[in-house]
């Protein structure tokens, strides 16, 4: 039901998860965090904020890179396996979602003829594995592999995409669910809504339906479904801390 997710120079598990607490007030069931740093792991657990760091106090969760996701389930109980992130079959891509799915279960069934395993109910671990079957057919960019999911896929979504082949890349894009960025110096933010990027930066962009964020390079950029370029609308927010 929350999404967090940074690229800079600093730390990205404490900013994520501090971020996620933020988003607490709009409920969950379960919580997550990818960390992408050379390799690419996911840590996630049925419960509370606080049960995900403690869970995770032991591992490395050393990466520059990073999201997190605050589950309401909607396909699946809420258990482990079922909070996100969520993994592609090769464990190269993962991916945090905000919304539905509705045609989950015709591209399931599709993606396991072509050799897809599936380890969770959710609607979410398909769109992650359609995201890798595209990028495998047309070996392409993996920015490219989500603007062509988006096509095939009906529902509501807001989603963030890391991939070990693409170091140093946030993917995002949304439809009917809310997303913000937040830019700051060499460092960049995705948020539910501003409160987790309020203390770092007040620059952000309001993410429109239809569109796809490539952060790249340093750079930001913003693109239609039909891979035309957008000027970023940024805006100066003035709130209280
Ligand atoms: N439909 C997804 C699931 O059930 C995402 C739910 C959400 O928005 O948190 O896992």
């Amino acid at each position: 039901c929350g999404i967090v997710a940074y690229l800079g120079h600093r730390e990205a598990c404490p900013i994520i998860l501090k971020g996620l607490r933020r988003l607490e007030y709009r409920g969950y069931d379960s919580a997550g965090v990818a960390l992408l740093n050379g390799d690419l792991n996911v840590f996630k657990k049925k419960g509370k904020v606080s049960e995900l760091e403690a869970y995770i106090a032991d591992k490395n969760t050393h990466a520059n890179v990073g999201m997190g996701h605050t589950r309401w389930a909607t396909h699946g109980e809420p258990n482990d396996e079922n909070a996100h992130p969520h993994y592609s079959t090769s464990q190269r891509i993962a991916i945090i979602h905000n919304g539905i799915i509705e045609n989950y279960a015709a591209l399931k069934t599709h993606l396991q003829q072509q050799g897809h395993t599936f380890h969770s109910d959710t609607d979410t671990e398909v769109f992650v594995n359609l995201i890798e079957e595209i990028q495998k057919q047309n070996a392409c960019s993996l920015e490219e592999a989500v603007r062509l999911a988006l096509h095939e896929v009906v529902g509501a979504y807001a989603i963030v995409v890391l991939s070990k082949d693409a170091p140093d890349q946030l993917i995002a894009a949304r439809k009917g669910s809310p997303m913000v960025i937040g830019i700051g110096e060499g460092e960049f933010f995705i948020a539910s809504d501003a409160t987790p990027i309020i203390e770092y930066t007040n620059e952000v962009v309001y993410v429109n339906d239809y569109e796809i964020v490539v952060i790249r390079n340093g750079q930001l950029e913003i693109r239609s479904k039909e891979d035309v370029s957008q000027t970023p609308y940024i805006q100066k927010l003035e709130m209280e801390l």
